[in-house]
């Protein structure tokens, strides 16, 4: 911790929150404003994706509150969260708010950040490595490519009600979009398929699903859309994962640095 100081960050004041990335899962690709921050809290909202040896490294007396919010499991509402967060602040505590890979990359930190404005409570966005990123990194499989995409398009495959969102472009993402990543892509992943395929993407382009990706337990499945789903069920993946689509998925054969 002491070589963080060295840089000279500015300190997570009391009564203020920082809004913060942890990564996508390996410890070591927090950021060193993650770590400061972990560091100097008083209490630390965090979300079920945020590795628990990322909150080993807060300090004895910080507390540890659980805003956890997982697909299909009793989760704490996103206006609980954002109130615990006010009312923290309120009382003068320096407020961590973790979570997993980047908070403004389907991490709903915008309504989090909205309801810090509404209350009058200053914060920062501490961003983090993204599951696109960090996981394309750890599967070898590049999100841009001279010779194959010029544009990367991320979406997501479940809006807040776990249906596939309907204000998707289908048409546009499927003839526009070189390379997809979708997160929460699994529960819907049938469909996302259908929507592609239906609407002129080649049924053998290829893609893969990367699951736990940058943890020691990180599984990827290479196939093409005709076969993705029937390949992610054979394989049996745990949460969470990306669904990527597009010519880079090729590079893995030699690209594939971490599972070697
Ligand atoms: N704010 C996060 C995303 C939260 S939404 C970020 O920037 O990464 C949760 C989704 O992120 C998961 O359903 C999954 O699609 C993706 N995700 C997060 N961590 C991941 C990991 N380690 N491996 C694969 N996908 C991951």
């Amino acid at each position: 911790m002491t070589e963080i100081t060295k840089l000279g960050l500015p300190h997570l004041e009391p009564g203020t929150v920082w809004l913060a990335g942890a990564g996508p899962g390996d410890p070591g690709l927090l950021t060193a404003y993650a770590l400061h921050g972990l560091a100097e809290a008083d209490i630390i909202l965090y979300d079920a994706l945020v590795d628990p040896r990322v909150l080993d490294l807060a300090g004895p007396e910080t507390k540890l509150d659980f805003a956890g919010k997982r697909g299909g499991r009793p989760s704490v509402g996103q206006a609980d969260i954002s109130a615990r967060l006010v009312d923290y602040a309120h009382a003068g505590h320096r407020v961590l708010r973790l979570k997993g890979g980047d908070p403004f990359v389907f991490g709903r930190g915008a309504e989090e950040a909205l309801a810090l404005v509404a209350a009058g409570i200053s914060f920062r966005v501490v961003p983090g490595i993204t599951a696109a990123t960090g996981g394309l990194a750890f599967a070898g499989i590049p999100l841009t490519h001279r010779e194959t995409n010029s544009a990367v398009t991320l979406l997501t495959g479940a809006g807040t009600d776990g249906e596939l969102p309907d204000n998707t472009d289908w048409v546009a993402i499927a003839n526009g979009a070189p390379l997809l990543v979708f997160y929460m892509a699994i529960r819907n992943i049938a469909q996302i398929v259908d929507k592609l395929t239906a609407n002129g993407r080649p049924t053998s382009e290829p893609c893969a699903v990367v699951s736990q990706a940058t943890t020691a337990r990180q599984q990827v499945v290479v196939s093409t859309l005709d076969s993705i789903c029937e390949a992610v069920l054979v394989a049996d993946l745990q949460p969470p994962s990306l669904l990527i689509v597009g010519e880079t998925v090729r590079l893995r054969d030699k690209l594939n640095w971490f599972d070697r």
